[in-house]
């Protein structure tokens, strides 16, 4: 296992891989503070590519003003330990100052429309910031295929849509959110909660299930099943729901008017207090 600051130690060591030892090469993006949900696309990537990357980075191109970026949880140390024990043999963990040489930068992926909704309504520019460090992680390490997961199911989808519209040459895996045993979705930001906001957190996953089970039962009128949703939270004034929407998997566009289908993602994001959780399922 090697730990590499330098986007010019990756590239040279990837490049040493792929065409010296011909392997393929997997890159599982993250922002560190690893947990079985990063783990879990590690395991993907191990099981799909030969060499796998994993990159280290919280980037500030995606955080808007008065978000979480100085407070976001970090610990190289235990996540280089975590990703060796799961069979990564690369850490990229650059600085802000190796990313952006230049500081911030003047062009960058504009996302379209697929970024005006759900969370990318309440969070102006947030995508265009992953999306241009995803492009440049791309760039850099030049993966066969890279792996995301499904519980930032917006940023998974719109990933893809990059690389096909921009013909990136980079295969994208998506996989499953992983929960806790009481249904929260695991997530680094899970560490701000306090044990009594942590108590309320599964909340959000059982509204989910519940809407499921109305779908399976024959329920596929999108208000309803957003009602079904909304009936398992409890009346709690330090739970607040930023939005809930039945849409579309691949457009993201709300379902609307029409009937839901069993690929329609319901998707939710809500403060528990100061802290923004996102989960998803799919209805069917
Ligand atoms: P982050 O470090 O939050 O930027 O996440 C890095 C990658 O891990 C993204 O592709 C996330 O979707 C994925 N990820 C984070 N939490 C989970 C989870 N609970 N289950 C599956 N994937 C996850």
């Amino acid at each position: 296992m090697e730990v590499v600051r330098s986007v010019a130690g990756i590239r040279e060591r990837v490049l040493r891989a792929r065409m010296g030892e011909g392997r393929t090469v997997g890159l599982v993006p993250t922002m560190g503070y690893l947990h079985e949900g990063h783990l879990s696309l590690v395991d993907r990537a191990v099981d799909l590519a030969d060499l796998v990357v994993v990159s280290v980075f919280v980037n500030p191109l995606q955080f808007g003003e008065g978000e979480d970026l100085e407070e976001y949880p970090r610990d190289l140390e235990r996540d280089v330990d975590l990703a060796r024990e799961r069979g990564a043999q690369l850490v990229f963990a650059p600085d802000v100052d190796e990313m952006y040489p230049a500081g911030e930068p003047v062009v960058t992926v504009d996302p379209g429309p697929m970024a005006e909704v759900l969370c990318g309504a309440h969070r102006p520019d947030h995508f265009r910031g992953v999306l241009t460090v995803v492009a440049k992680l791309f760039n850099i390490v030049r993966p066969d295929l890279a792996v995301f997961g499904r519980k930032d199911y917006q940023q998974a989808v719109l990933i893809e849509r990059m690389t096909r519209d921009l013909n990136l040459p980079v295969r994208i895996e998506k996989a499953p959110v992983v929960r806790e045993d009481d249904g929260l979705a695991m997530s680094s930001r899970n560490e701000y909660l306090s044990r009594e906001e942590r108590a309320r957190a599964p909340a959000l996953y059982r509204g989910l299930s519940e809407a499921q089970r109305r779908f399976r039962e024959g329920e596929r009128d999108p208000e309803a099943l957003v009602e079904a949703f909304r009936a398992q939270l409890p009346d709690d004034p330090e739970l607040r729901v930023q939005y809930v929407e039945v849409v579309n998997p691949e457009t993201l566009e709300p379902v609307g008017e029409e009937e839901a289908g069993p690929d329609d993602v319901m998707a939710v994001a809500a403060f528990l207090g100061t802290t923004r959780l996102i989960d998803n399922v799919r209805l069917g």
